[in-house]
């Protein structure tokens, strides 16, 4: 029997090995944090429980597709969520709630975008094309390479060619004039980890994908019952997993890696070996390759940063939505600087989800349990967090003015995690988020591949390889990767 080892339990990971496994591979697992799911992960304190990260996911079809490869029922429950987000303004009471169905999602923009529905509607078939002429040519397959890739683009209708190069925001500006709804509707490129204003216009075929395709999913009893589903199908493959085991080196014999070295110098051996573990840095950190150096890597374009709040209250906060945006009053101004830690988070943009709305047990009896998540510069943009405290109590502050309670009050349980927390967790270069970003030069065959340069038995699998970030992606990405090793 083939032996895989895959380094690394996040999405991604998990996936790959349970698909590996059904294929009639042995899989060993081995992972540095202390609990499987990467950023797919989970906080227990005081008595409360949160998500650490992903707090909704889209595309609930790869999943489908993952458990008919797997020929698995479905390890988790998810539901629809009607509405998708609400978002608030700064200094205005009004949260509007994003509803899939557009006459519904219209009565909320009618008085500042008068013919909202029309235009959405023209909006949204016009992503939509783009979302169908490109997801299986584009998103879902492997490219050998760049003149594969651009033979595959080629096949793409030409009319979409201008997304390549305007981007998100001027996109929307081609049918929107209101600035609430164009904030709102390019949220969908700070979801990728990055800005309207950076982010290419293909993207908003993800508008399509929330607004009309498929929607967004929460998970029944939170998101970390994806993991838990998932390890109880890979024990039953007798897959096995090393926590606390981070991979620091290797032996190769030419083309072929022979065993990966953990810090504490001991050798797994494999036939195959797929990285979930980041895979630029990866390359870079363990394999010692110049072209991802830290300096290379440092060149490369990352998302932003979380700075992630886990609250416990005393007591219910009607005012809160399930899933809650607030943003300011100066988002072109903020989404230009802030990433680049050129303005200070004293009127900072987050997002809030009340965890205990959805999942009750999250919380006890009485109580809210509220996750927090401010993008903020990473940290090559802002290196030293030692005022974490003070710009998660900024947050707090803002919060409390804004839902009219006296928060700070009711905190009985406070976790912060900056930018430094996420990256020793998980390894992520400078605490980037969500890996590397999505400008033309970093996706496709730009984006480093999920095949191994040198050595013929090495794949990678996650959100810096193909196709990107997100669930879903990194769902795609062990499909992708599946692929690769059993041709
Ligand atoms: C705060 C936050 C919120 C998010 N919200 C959402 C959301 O709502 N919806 C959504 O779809 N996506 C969301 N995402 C993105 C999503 O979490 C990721 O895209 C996805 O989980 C990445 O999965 P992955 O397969 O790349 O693995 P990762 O989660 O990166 O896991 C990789 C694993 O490899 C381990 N590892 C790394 N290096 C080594 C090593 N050398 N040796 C051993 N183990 C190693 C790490 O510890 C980690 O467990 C969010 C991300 C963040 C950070």
């Amino acid at each position: 029997m083939a032996k895989a080892l895959v380094v690394g339990t996040g999405l991604g990971g998990l996936t790959t090995a349970l698909r590996l496994a059904s294929r009639g591979f042995e899989v060993e697992m081995v992972e540095k944090y202390h609990q499987a799911g990467g950023r797919l992960n989970q906080l227990k304190k005081d008595g409360f429980t949160w998500d650490l990260g992903p707090s909704f996911f889209s595309m609930s079809y790869e999943f489908d597709e993952f458990v008919k490869f797997c020929g698995i029922n479905m390890p988790f429950e998810f539901v629809e969520l009607d509405p998708l987000y609400a978002v608030n303004f700064r200094g205005s009471e009004k949260n509007f709630l994003i509803y899939k169905d557009l006459k519904k999602l219209a009565g909320e923009f009618e008085s500042i975008e008068p013919g909202f529905e029309k235009k959405a509607r023209k909006f949204l078939d016009e992503s939509g094309k783009l979302f169908h002429d490109t997801f299986d040519k584009v998103v879902r397959r492997n490219f050998n390479g760049y003149f594969d890739y651009f033979l595959s683009l080629s096949t793409v209708p030409w009319g979409h060619a201008p997304k390549m190069v305007r981007n998100v925001w001027d996109e929307l500006g081609r049918y929107f004039s209101s600035r609430e709804v164009k904030e709102i509707l390019s949220l969908v490129a700070f979801f990728l980890g990055d800005t309207p204003f950076k982010t290419p216009a293909v993207y908003t075929l993800l508008s399509y994908t929330e607004l009309e395709h498929d929607g967004y999913h929460n998970v029944k009893g939170g998101m970390y019952k994806i993991v838990e589903g998932l390890l109880a199908e890979l024990a039953k493959k007798g897959v096995t997993i090393h926590y606390n085991t981070e991979i620091t080196g290797f032996t190769g014999n030419g083309d072929k890696m022979d065993s990966l070295i953990d810090s504490k110098g001991n050798h797994f051996k494999a036939d195959t070996y797929v990285i979930n573990s980041d895979a630029a840095s990866f390359r870079g950190k363990v394999l010692e390759r110049r072209k991802f150096s830290e300096a290379n890597l440092d060149k490369m374009h990352w998302t932003m940063a979380p700075l992630t709040l886990y609250l416990g209250l005393d007591q219910k906060i009607p005012a809160l939505h399930h899933h809650h945006y607030f943003l300011g009053n100066n988002f072109q101004e903020y989404a230009g600087k802030i990433f680049k830690n050129e303005i200070g988070l004293d009127q900072p943009y987050y997002y809030v989800n009340t965890v205990s709305r959805f999942n009750p047990g999250s919380a006890p009896e009485g109580c809210e349990s509220l996750f927090i998540l401010c993008p903020v510069p990473h940290k090559l943009f802002k290196p030293d967090w030692s005022d974490r405290e003070q710009a998660a109590d900024g947050i707090i502050a803002d919060l409390s003015t804004r839902l009219g309670v006296d928060l700070p009050k009711h905190i009985i349980s406070k976790t912060v995690i900056d930018p430094d927390g996420w990256e020793q967790a998980f390894g992520l270069h400078r605490g980037s988020g969500l890996g590397l970003a999505h400008d033309l030069n970093q996706i496709g065959a730009f984006r480093p591949s999920n095949r191994d340069e040198k050595f013929g038995n090495v794949f990678y699998v996650g959100a810096s390889t193909l196709p990107g970030t997100g669930l879903p992606m990194a769902v795609i990405s062990s499909k992708l990767v599946t692929e690769r090793i059993l041709s």
